[in-house]
């Protein structure tokens, strides 16, 4: 349930809501919202009538339940957009926001030479797997701390901030202490004591959606991250299994306005796992932003041919050029600028 304060409501009558919610056993997540602020409480509120409890105490303009089973990521819960501040842009903001970079950092020259391209094109932040949770354990796992090292140093080189994979429990901290943004990957979208760890961790998360993970199921597991105190969480759709077999994945272009009606949270499109074509992803970025994605990220290579990861889905420098000014018409078109 949450419960709505007036807009002028006083510190201590919001003090005392707060006071109430723990006495009935239960956990307040105190919302902050532009005009008027907003306890979600979360626990087994089963037998309790929202109403009846906090409906008549003093600065209390509503208490409802909240009719989704997500309760901290609904927009129900709160209206506003939530903003993650990443320094160089704003996720979540009227401004689209471009990630650019190879799927997996491999050498210094291959990572310094694509962050130098990409900004030069437009793109705000670096993505680039350091580990790399590969279907084959017989595959490129990534250079683990070693890519990190060369993440952060292409960070200093062009200003562009870092996102890039978390994998496990056991190497989070030390991911988190060289990127501005973690990935949660398809693969560990229901990891739930990866996500609940994640929770803890001062850095926003990018959390990407599961291969047949529903809708409800996505938000969800972006709910285990916020309940346990970290509010920055952006979505990425990605592409889910189906029964086509001509491309990698069926980029769900649904559930973009689905998700910007459910929840507040950011919206991030994935073209290159999306469609997993090379010369089809610009016509799926364009897509995703057509129907309201807030950022697009997208794989890119100095020589895509050559990459020891996706380069069939990764784009040259070139073809990375021609999406941006693609994408930026259509962001145009749908009254938003883009963030370069
Ligand atoms: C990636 O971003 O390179 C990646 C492995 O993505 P996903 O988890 O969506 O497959
Ligand atoms: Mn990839």
């Amino acid at each position: 349930m949450f419960v709505t304060m007036k807009p002028h409501a006083t510190q201590a009558e919001f003090d005392a809501v707060l006071e109430k919610v723990r006495s009935l056993g239960l956990s307040p997540h105190p919302i902050a919202g532009i005009e008027r602020r907003v306890v979600a409480v979360v626990g087994n509120t089963g037998g309790v009538d929202p109403d009846d409890l906090f409906g008549s105490m003093p600065g209390v303009a509503e208490a409802l339940r909240v009719s989704q089973p997500f309760k901290l990521v609904s927009r129900e819960v709160k209206e506003e957009p939530t903003i993650i501040d990443l320094g160089a842009a704003q996720l979540g903001g009227n401004a689209i926001v471009v990630m650019a970079g190879p799927c997996s950092v491999e050498s210094k020259d291959q990572i310094l030479e694509t962050a130098h391209a990409v900004k030069k094109a437009g793109a705000t932040l670096l993505r680039g797997g350091a580990f790399k949770p590969r279907t084959s354990p017989y595959e490129f796992q990534g250079l683990r701390e070693e890519g990190l090292k060369l993440l952060a140093l292409a960070r200093e080189a062009t200003g562009l901030k870092v996102v890039t994979e978390v994998k496990d429990t056991e190497t989070a901290d030390m991911v988190a202490e060289y990127a501005d943004l973690l990935q949660v990957g398809a693969r560990n979208m229901q990891n739930y004591s990866l996500l609940e760890k994640l929770g803890t961790i001062d850095r926003p998360i990018l959390l990407k959606r599961g291969l047949s993970a529903t809708i409800k199921e996505w938000l969800m597991a972006a709910e285990y991250i916020v309940a346990k105190g970290n509010p920055r969480v952006a979505l990425c759709e990605r592409g889910i299994r189906t029964f086509e077999t001509m491309t990698r994945n069926t980029l769900d272009i649904n559930a973009i306005p689905v998700l910007k009606a459910l929840t507040h949270l950011p919206v991030v499109v994935d073209p290159s796992h999306g469609i997993g074509l090379r010369k089809h992803v610009p016509a799926i970025a364009r897509a995703g932003v057509a129907a309201g994605a807030d950022a697009v990220i997208v794989e890119v290579h100095p020589h895509p041919e050559k990459a020891l990861s996706d380069g069939h889905q990764s784009l040259d420098f070139p073809e990375f050029e021609v999406l941006m000014k693609q994408v930026e018409i259509i962001a145009g078109a749908v009254g938003r600028p883009m963030k370069r």
